[in-house]
């Protein structure tokens, strides 16, 4: 394969550096603002093994993305381990060359099982959701009436298989909103980074309404009531959360506001489908098959290369910013549990 150092850059100067690989479309529990069980019930369809990007179209993707810049990579799902011999993927990618960090998303429920063998294998850091502290509250949300121990024993799992872990937790008015202080009171002087994300409009099943987003100034104002927290700088460009420290030396904490302050200008990434669709904005529409490119037109590794360069070069998705200025109503959106966030 050719190489070209030169970063590719999209139509507003971005350039690519970031993966998100969707490996599995399946997901342990029913989250209401992500799956909500009343659509994705028994009955629901999901992809087959067939329409899966094998572990080779993957690393064969990954390896041209490499080449076209890609330094980081993050495997996520539905939930990513549900998906057999995961760890054997991860082995492979850590050792293209160009790739500095894989990281995993994770409800952490398996992560017991898999924290080792996942570390083994190359994987640097887990973010692990996690939307409530208190049982009753957690059990509603997750839809599957699991409680939070599991999840705490996969954080512990990870903890001791030398992973990275950040704590991810979405929060929506009326759902969780109780659980800022108790979640912050949790993980505070506990070495691990606890993020509030604000609700989104993806996919078109979860209701969203603005009205239930709590703001990133909210979620400050709460906590700097009870922890005071003073701003941290930025750790890289293009860090999606505005960091936050602990006055009194307890951590920190992040805050990820797609919603009211968004971050388009540094957006570096690109997604991949569990069945092989490229998409250049989480709130994009259609997808690049790129999977019929490698399996039906039969594209060499230089031609993904070009198809690759080109979607990016014409990339112009700033759907956050749009949102703001009101430019973006009832458009048909693609599933967070199928892209993967
Ligand atoms: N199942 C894994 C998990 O939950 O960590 C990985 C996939 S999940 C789709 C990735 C992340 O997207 C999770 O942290 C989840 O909370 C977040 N998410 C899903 N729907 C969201 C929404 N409507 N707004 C904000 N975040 C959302
Ligand atoms: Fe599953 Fe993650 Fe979506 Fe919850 S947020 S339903 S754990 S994919
Ligand atoms: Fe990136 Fe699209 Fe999100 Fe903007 S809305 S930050 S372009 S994924």
């Amino acid at each position: 394969m050719q190489i070209e150092s030169a970063p590719i850059k999209d139509q507003f100067g971005r350039i690519l550096k970031d993966l998100r690989i969707s490996v599995i479309d399946q997901c342990n529990f029913r989250c209401t603002y992500c799956m909500p069980k009343e659509i994705f019930g028994e009955d629901y369809v999901f992809l087959s093994e067939k329409e899966l990007l094998s572990f080779e179209e993957i690393l064969r993707l990954a390896k041209v993305f490499a080449h076209l810049g890609v330094e980081k990579i993050r495997i996520t799902g539905g939930e990513p381990l549900m998906r057999r011999n995961l760890e054997e993927l991860i082995a492979e990618l850590s050792e293209i060359p160009g790739i500095k960090d894989i990281a995993l998303t994770t409800n952490a429920v398996f992560l017991p099982k898999k924290a080792k063998k996942l570390k083994d294998a190359g994987l640097k850091r887990v973010n692990i959701s996690l939307d409530a502290i208190e049982d009753d509250v957690f059990k509603e949300i997750n839809g599957k009436g699991v409680v939070a121990r599991p999840v705490l024993k996969g954080i512990e799992a990870a903890k001791e298989a030398g992973l990275g872990i950040k704590i991810n937790m979405v929060v929506k008015q009326g759902m969780n909103d109780s659980q800022i202080l108790p979640m912050a009171r949790y993980f505070k002087g506990k070495d691990i980074i606890l993020r509030f994300i604000e609700f989104m409009d993806v996919g078109n099943h979860n209701g969203w309404d603005f009205k239930n987003v709590i703001s990133k100034k909210d979620i400050i104002r709460t906590i700097d009531k009870e922890m005071p927290i003073e701003p941290a700088e930025e750790n890289y460009y293009g860090e999606v959360a505005s960091r936050y420290r602990y006055k009194d030396g307890g951590g920190e904490i992040g805050v990820i506001s797609s919603v009211t302050d968004s971050f388009c200008g540094t957006c570096t990434r690109i997604r991949l489908s569990a069945d092989g669709k490229l998409y250049t904005c989480l709130f994009a529409s259609d997808g690049f098959d790129i999977r019929e490119k490698m399996r039906h037109d039969e594209l060499s590794d230089i031609e993904l290369e070009q198809e690759m360069r080109s979607l990016w070069g014409r990339r112009k998705d700033r759907y956050s910013e749009e949102r703001s200025e009101q430019k973006q109503r009832n458009r048909k959106k693609i599933e967070m549990s199928y892209i993967g966030g």
